[in-house]
This record gives structure tokens, C-alpha cells and sequence, in this order.
């Protein structure tokens, strides 16, 4: 019996991981579930799933999670802040992890999950381009096994030959891989001619032609950041160098990404678009598990097509590439950056062309450090952000 929290288990990934851990009720069991502010959702999964606690950063919704509870005559515990999310990402009766908060507020609790030696599904992108050198320091010291949730990096994970490349290490050479091709739908605006991207909204912004995800990761998806962050998270998880990682837009999503071999042999992971076949994988892993998620049928899908990344049109992917090579904590700082011109431009303050003109600003005037500690990675964060309020304050000014 593998004993699971769940970090974020309201968000998109949250729930479809309940979904998978729902339909092998023998194999596991939820210790704790965490939610951020609204607490009506984390009742229902309490309710449904009984884990033994459950975590509410915000205090005040943890009270009130408190009492509905009580008034349902539940027993779940329920506690409050980031030192509660740490307590349950490191309990001793925990096993696995899924690291499924959005941003860098999961930075604290998934590198607690990571010291504690656990299995980490890691979803929480953000907190490996923030910090990714100090997380795969910490689990190759402490054993955590980290497993890619993010569709394209378990799909590498899955081409690779040995189960375990991850933090241990080993050079991509040594085991006869010439490159790792990150595939990318190209999101929503692909071929909206680029005069009419400056007036495209939130709404438009969060409808993915393929996936159905949380408002973040789908305006990352929408300017292409999203691929940005990946190809750095690619760069730690597979000890890759920039070199060693190309880009390809393939609008179907049906080849979630590519490793190619010396021999010319390129492997190939596909699968309907569905976290769940990602998420089944890790918490199976050696095993394979029924996910729930429907069968690839090639014939329907018919094509799969391929283009090369326009990067005019999503500057943000470039942004990002520069971020890596200039290195210390310049990922960081895009992706704090990165963070509050998303959340801006998701409450109608920026327009979405903008999003990466703070980003750039912002990586032009607050200044790299070495990211020596996670105390050095979040004051990092907390410039950057601080300097990012400006840039929009000054942009929205000017509209
Ligand atoms: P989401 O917005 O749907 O859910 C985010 C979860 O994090 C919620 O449970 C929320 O309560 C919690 N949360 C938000 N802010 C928090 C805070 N300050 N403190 C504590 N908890 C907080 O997001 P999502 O789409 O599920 O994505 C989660 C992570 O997984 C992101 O890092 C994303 O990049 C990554 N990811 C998601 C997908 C996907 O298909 N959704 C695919 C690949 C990677
Ligand atoms: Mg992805």
C-alpha cells in the first residue's frame, strides 16, 4: 500500500491523479490533500477520498474547512500555512508525493518531499527552472526517486533506456542519445496573424486546442513560456545541455515528445492527450496501470504533422533559452516574472503581447546570482516580482 499526498490536489493534476489512485483503491492510500483558498472543492475530495489530513495555505478557508467538516462528522485534520504543506509532504507514513501546486509556491514543500527521500511525481515545474540545480543535488543526497509528470518529460522518461537516468548524473552520450526533441502543440494562436495577438483575452488565452489544464499553465501554453520552462526542466531531469534539446511544434499533441539515438533511431511516446497516462505511469512505475484514459486510434487521428517554432511569434521561448544560458538565477527571475505578467494579463491589467516585454525588463534589470541556497533562489524571486509590478504598472499606464 503506497501511502500519497497530494500537493495542489484541487488543480487540474490533483484531480485527475484522484481519478487514478480512485481506480486501484488496493494499491493506494491518500494520506494528505492541499488546496490553496477556495475550500468548497478540498471538502468534496475530503468527503470522497477521507485522507487523514488536509491543508489549506490560507487560514481563514481552513477554519471554515474546519467546521464543514465537523458539521459532516468527518474526521480529516485539517491544518494551515506552508509549514503544514511541508509537514505533509515529509511525513514518515508518506511513500509518494505528487507535487501539483502551480508557481513557486510550491518551491518549499516539494523540495521537503525531495530531502525526505520520497517519490516525487513532479508536476510543479516552476520549482525545478527555479531551483533546478539544489533539487537534483538534494535527491541524489537523500534518495528521492523524482519522476516527470509533465506529458513531454515522462514521455523522454519513457524513451530513455534505463529507469532511472534521473538525478544520477549520467550524460546523455553514455547512453547513446544525440538529442531529446521536446514537441509542442503551439497552443491556441498559432496561426492567428500576429497583428491580432496584442487584443486576444484571458478566455481565448486559457482554450487549448488539446489539453484542458489549469489558467496558468494554459497562458503559458498560449505564449509559449510553457516551452521555455520545459526545456529547462528537460535541461536538469535528463542532465542535458541546451545543444542537446530541440523544439518542434506538432499541433496534434499526439507524440508527447522524442528521443533520438546515434544509430538514427528516433523513439516516440504517443497517447491521447490525457495527464492520466503520465500520472498512472509514475505511480506505477515498474508496472504499468489501467489510467482510464481512452485508446490512441491512429486511423481517426490520421496526421501528424510537424513545423518548425516561430520564434517571432513566441518570443518567450527565446526569452527563456537566454534565461538557461546565462544561468545562476536568471531562470528564476523569468520565471517570477514569468508569474506576476500571467496573473496580470489574467486579470485584464496586460495585454498579452506584454507578457513578454515584462518579462524581458525585468531580466535586464534585476541582477543574477549564484543560486547557492533556496534562500538565494527566493530572494531571487521576490526581486524580480517586486520589479515585474512595476514594468505592469508602468505598461498598463501607458494604455
Ligand atoms: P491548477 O491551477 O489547476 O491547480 C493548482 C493547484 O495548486 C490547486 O490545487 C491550488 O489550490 C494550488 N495552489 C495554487 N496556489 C497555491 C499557493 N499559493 N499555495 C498552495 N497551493 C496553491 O494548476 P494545474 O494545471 O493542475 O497545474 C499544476 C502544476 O502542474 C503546474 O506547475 C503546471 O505547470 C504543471 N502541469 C500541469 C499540466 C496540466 O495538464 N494541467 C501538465 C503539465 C504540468
Ligand atoms: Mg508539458
Amino acid at each position: 500500500m503506497q501511502r500519497v499526498t497530494i500537493l495542489g490536489s484541487t488543480g487540474s493534476i490533483g484531480v485527475s491523479t484522484l481519478d487514478v489512485l480512485a481506480r486501484h483503491p488496493e494499491r493506494f492510500e491518500v494520506f494528505a490533500l492541499t488546496a490553496a483558498t477556495r475550500w468548497q472543492p478540498l471538502l468534496e475530495q475530503c468527503l470522497a477520498y477521507t485522507p487523514q489530513c488536509a491543508v489549506m495555505s490560507d487560514p481563514s478557508a481552513a477554519e471554515q474547512l474546519r467546521q464543514a467538516l465537523q458539521r459532516s462528522g468527518s474526521k480529516v485534520e485539517v491544518l494551515s500555512g506552508t509549514e503544514a504543506l511541508v509537514a505533509v509532504a515529509q511525513d514518515s507514513s508518506v511513500d509518494t508525493v505528487m507535487a501539483a501546486i502551480v508557481g513557486a509556491a510550491g518551491l518549499l514543500p516539494t523540495f521537503a518531499a525531495v530531502k525526505a527521500g520520497k517519490r516525487v511525481l513532479l508536476a510543479n515545474k516552476e520549482v525545478l527552472v527555479m531551483a533546478g540545480h539544489l533539487f537534483m543535488a538534494a535527491a541524489k543526497t537523500h534518495g528521492a526517486q523524482i519522476l516527470p509528470i509533465d506529458s513531454e518529460h515522462n514521455a523522454i522518461f519513457q524513451c530513455l533506456p534505463l529507469a532511472g537516468p534521473l538525478a544520477q548524473g549520467i550524460a546523455l552520450a553514455e547512453l547513446g542519445v544525440s538529442k531529446i526533441v521536446l514537441t509542442a502543440s503551439g497552443g491556441p494562436f498559432r496561426q492567428l496573424p500576429l497583428s491580432q495577438l496584442s487584443q486576444v483575452t484571458p478566455e481565448q488565452a486559457c482554450n487549448h486546442p488539446n489539453w484542458s489544464m489549469g489558467p496558468k499553465i494554459s497562458v503559458d501554453s498560449a505564449t509559449m513560456m510553457n516551452k521555455g520552462l520545459e526545456f529547462i526542466e528537460a535541461c536538469w531531469l535528463f542532465n542535458a545541455r541546451a545543444r542537446d534539446v530541440e523544439v518542434v511544434i506538432h499541433p496534434q499533441s499526439v507524440i508527447h515528445s522524442m528521443v533520438e539515438y546515434v544509430d538514427g533511431s528516433v523513439l516516440a511516446q504517443l497517447g491521447n492527450p490525457d495527464m492520466r497516462t503520465p500520472i498512472a505511469h509514475a505511480l506505477g512505475m515498474p508496472e504499468r496501470l489501467p489510467s482510464g484514459v481512452e485508446r490512441l486510434d491512429l486511423v481517426r487521428s490520421a496526421r501528424l504533422d510537424f513545423e518548425a517554432l516561430d520564434e517571432e511569434r513566441f518570443p518567450c521561448m527565446t526569452l527563456a533559452r537566454q534565461a538557461a544560458e546565462r544561468g545562476g538565477t536568471c531562470p528564476a527571475i523569468l520565471n517570477a516574472a514569468n508569474e506576476e505578467a500571467v496573473a496580470a494579463f489574467l486579470a485584464s491589467q496586460l495585454q498579452f503581447n506584454d507578457i513578454a516585454q515584462v518579462i524581458a525588463a525585468v531580466l535586464d534589470s534585476v541582477e543574477s546570482a549564484e543560486p547557492v541556497s533556496l534562500d538565494a533562489v527566493q530572494q531571487a524571486d521576490l526581486s524580480a516580482r517586486q520589479r515585474a509590478r512595476v514594468a505592469i504598472q508602468q505598461i498598463s499606464a501607458k494604455q
